[in-house]
């Protein structure tokens, strides 16, 4: 297992997608530790190496 950005399993970052109604990819904001959308800019935390990725979860605005 390789460890990639914030911690996570590498190979969860090649399936990981937000789950805004374009499934964008996502990549790690490595000066927040979340987790940011390409597209909608909705930002995800990382909770004991485990991505929490809810729409409803993320602080936006
Ligand atoms: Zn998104």
């Amino acid at each position: 297992m390789t460890t990639g950005p914030l911690g996570l399993d590498a190979a969860l970052w090649g399936v990981l997608a937000c789950p805004c109604p374009q499934h964008a990819p996502v990549v790690a904001d490595e000066l927040s530790g979340q987790i940011a959308c390409t597209k909608c800019d909705a930002r995800f935390n990382v909770l004991d190496g485990i991505p929490i990725m809810l729409l409803d979860a993320t602080e936006q605005g």
